[in-house]
């Protein structure tokens, strides 16, 4: 494959375990582990069967992280999230079928992530019709934004917190489902073609649906209200585990004050049947208003009280250790950090609000990384003291502290065979100690990775012509932007203009470091591209290879092809 640029490198090269010996590495089964295998209970792969007042309602669960729903209509069903691969989608439509083998002339998305939207394109390759696709107006902006420019690190920040280059038997669950399975097939995302604001009416085969934006655990969420079922899907506003108001794989903020409203939107519907897209169904009107309300004053509780200590002037770190869950509900199953914790959402809140900067004067500008180290090292009396306290550190089981010893010698440049070794015996200590998946499985990865168990392998390709034509193009174009490197060497105000067969035109401007794109149409350029959009969406991508598009004319170069080329090479 010719490597000139690779975008959406994560999307092509997928990293494995490796399994010899000088690798392995024992995690110890710990008590932690135990209560988080225990909650493993709450997904069992299985599909659920329900009666509704309104009709036939089966719910996937266990297939990948995200469940999927199916509604039957009266020729025609309903499928309401649509698993996080095209893998799964096809495991789970073969046991739907076996309940009720009408069409599938609707897919619904609560919201962008990945593990409800990825499995699509298996409902357009075995559905004679295409299925009308619905979601937030929102919802596509947000796809294309983890899919372009933030793709290469949500995607490395993602496989640690999912664990998915762990071996198998050390990942337990991820919390919300039992594993990811967005490798397990090329990436089927389908854009919506249905979309709206506020809410929306349809009905759709007999099925009345009425659907509602509910900002929470992302800003296009939706949840969908059946009035004839009784039924209602909050899509990942509400699941067995403590609510996700910060993920560490990365995220801006969520509204949690919109959590909170959007609870309380759906409590009004008096709701029979929740159907969630991760945990079991909640099952009658009192049990389900119970957990509706234990859940949003969980959140309320966090929000208000991190906002009352902001303004009290503590600082983030201050605040995560002052709050806990009031007693009354801390012990609700709804509220185990199976998932979210509080501590990282009371960070998220302050952060949301205030940004980054905690309000001390000290840490506006702190000492760099290398220059503390220096300081810290001095002051214990050298590099080698260091080296001593990290080994008692970890002998004496004080692990977090050991991580922020080694931090300094990393620093020092004393990555040595020995520093790594404690840090790894550390980060397999902590993360083993964890009931909350998403820090075992980061803790536990960064172990693997450390002992280089894990490398690189072009296992399975998971962008497909497909996808590309799901990617828009100013995604793409994005992506370009970010990727320049200002290093490199380039006449200032070079020009290279791309007119597309789709009537649409971009130009890229080299100049004072960046890479200026726009949409006019040019004449001064110093070359032109002329080709389909889906051409230089495969030399993007590293799906074909530009000089051979360029020999078959699938992309035109007005000008030097050799220029064109160099240009390329800019944007690593
Ligand atoms: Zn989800």
């Amino acid at each position: 494959m010719y490597k000139f640029l690779l975008f959406l490198s994560s999307f092509i090269f997928l990293y494995s375990c490796s399994n010899s010996n000088n690798t392995e590495i024992n995690i110890p089964l710990t008590s932690e582990a135990e209560s988080l295998a225990e909650h493993s209970k709450e997904f069992e792969k299985k599909v659920l069967s329900y009666d509704t007042p309104g009709g036939m309602i089966h719910f996937a669960i266990g297939f990948g992280i995200a469940n999927s729903i199916m509604v039957e209509g009266e020729n025609g069903n309903i499928i309401i999230d649509a698993a996080d691969s095209v893998y799964e989608a096809e495991n789970i439509y073969a046991l739907f079928r076996e309940k009720n083998k009408n069409p599938i002339k609707a897919i619904i998305y609560t919201h962008n992530h990945g593990d409800h939207t990825f499995g699509a394109a298996y409902y357009l390759q075995s559905q004679k019709e295409k299925p009308q696709i619905i979601a937030h107006e929102d919802t596509d902006y947000y796809v294309q934004r983890i899919m372009g420019i933030l793709n290469p690190v949500i995607t490395s920040r993602s496989t640690k917190m999912f664990g998915t280059l762990l071996p198998e038997e050390d990942v337990i669950n991820v919390g919300i489902g039992p594993n990811l399975s967005v490798s397990k097939s090329p990436t089927g995302y389908v854009k919506p073609d249905t979309t709206f604001s506020d809410s929306l009416n349809l009905n759709i085969e007999g099925i009345e649906l009425e659907l509602y934006h509910a900002p929470g655990e992302t800003n296009d969420q939706i949840f969908i209200w059946l009035p004839k079922h009784k039924a209602l899907m909050p899509g990942d506003n509400i699941y067995k585990t403590f609510p996700n108001l910060y993920t560490i794989r990365g995220t801006s903020h969520r509204d949690v004050k919109g959590w909170v409203d959007s609870i309380d939107h759906m409590k009004t519907f008096e709701p029979e049947y929740l159907f969630p897209s991760h945990t079991k169904p909640i099952l009658g009107k009192d049990t389900i208003q119970d957990a509706m309300n234990i859940y949003r004053d969980a959140i309320q509780y966090i929000h208000d009280q991190t906002i009352r200590l902001m303004n009290q002037g503590l600082y983030p770190d201050e605040i995560a250790d002052a709050i806990k869950l009031p007693k009354e509900i801390a012990e609700s199953p709804y509220l185990y950090e199976f998932y979210g914790t509080v501590r990282w959402s009371v960070k998220s809140i302050f952060n949301g609000y205030l940004g980054w900067f905690s309000g001390n004067p000290s840490e506006l500008d702190p000492l760099s990384r290398k220059e503390k180290a220096l300081r810290i090292s001095e002051l214990a009396g050298g590099n080698d003291i260091l080296l001593k306290e990290l080994l008692l550190a970890v002998q004496e089981k004080d692990m977090q502290w050991a991580l922020e010893l080694s931090d300094y010698l990393i620093s020092l440049d004393m990555f040595t065979d020995e520093v790594k070794d404690l840090r790894i015996e550390a980060l397999i200590y902590e993360g083993s100690r964890s009931s909350n998946p998403n820090k075992r499985n980061y803790f536990l990865t960064s172990a693997f990775e450390l002992k280089g168990g894990i490398k690189e392998t072009s296992l399975l390709d998971r962008t497909s012509e497909d996808l590309l034509h799901q990617i828009s193009i100013n995604t793409l174009f994005d992506v370009l932007s970010t990727r320049y490197n200002p290093e490199s060497e380039l006449i200032n105000n070079y020009k290279v203009c791309f007119s597309f067969l789709s009537g649409k035109t971009k130009n890229i401007t080299l100049r004072n470091k960046v890479a200026v794109i726009s949409n006019n149409a040019e004449d001064n350029c110093d070359l032109k591209i002329i080709s389909e959009e889906v051409e230089f969406k495969k030399t993007l991508t590293g799906l074909s290879n530009p000089v051979t598009q360029i020999a078959s004319g699938e992309l035109i170069v007005n000008g030097s092809a050799t220029e064109f080329l160099n240009f390329l090479t800019k944007f690593r």
